[in-house]
């Protein structure tokens, strides 16, 4: 019967995982209380290990980080080695949950500022995108109104070209039409003078 014992185990994981949320919940808890419990001095806290003084049996509250360490019995004085809970390992307390705690707090606390960071990043990529997209429109009428522009001194050329040719022409022929004039003035001079001669 192997699956039963399986589920079981998986009871103990899920309860072991509720017990941890408990105690980061407690622990939350006795961060706010710590200064109270300094004040009373009589505070017991969920994560105190309670034991009596195997001398004079004086009922004891050490912080669980106290387990397994030497201390002094605040009544007798006496050396008294605090007990390790059940199902608690001194490995549990090379990181203390105070102290993933205080891992948690400030990784929310940059998760946040992440967060919006991210959020600023988007906004102004959103206003860059828009900036460039209205550029790109610019460059756009720009290259058109360049076209535009090339189109139109294209033509003024082939005008000038034009003009220049009809000029050239229109000069022939009032050269050749003042040329024909003189020669035919030419003539009648000639003519003229020959009839003056006679
Ligand atoms: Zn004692």
């Amino acid at each position: 019967m192997a699956e039963p014992e399986e589920n079981n185990e998986e009871l103990e994981a899920t309860a072991a995982a509720d017990a941890d949320d408990k105690n980061v919940a407690a622990d939350e808890e006795s961060l706010a209380e710590a200064d109270a419990e300094e004040e009373g001095g009589t505070v017991i806290r969920d994560t105190d290990i309670v034991f009596d003084c195997p001398h004079c049996g004086h009922n004891l509250a050490i912080d669980y980080r106290g387990a397994g360490l030497q201390i002094e019995c605040v009544n007798c004085g006496e050396s008294v080695l605090v007990p390790i809970p059940d199902g608690m390992k001194i490995d549990d307390l090379d990181i203390e949950p105070g102290e993933i705690l205080k891992q948690l707090f400030a990784a929310r606390r940059n998760l946040q500022r992440a967060e919006a960071r991210i959020a600023e990043l988007e906004l102004e990529l959103r206003g860059v995108t828009m900036r460039s997209d209205s550029l790109r429109a610019l460059l756009e009428s720009f290259a058109i109104q360049l076209e535009e522009l090339k189109e139109l001194s294209r033509n003024e050329v082939k005008l000038r070209d034009k003009s220049a040719a009809l000029i050239g022409r229109l000069a022939g022929d009032i050269s050749a039409t003042i040329g024909d004039a003189a020669h035919s003035e030419m003539l009648n001079g000639v003519d003229e003078t020959a009839s003056d001669a006679e």
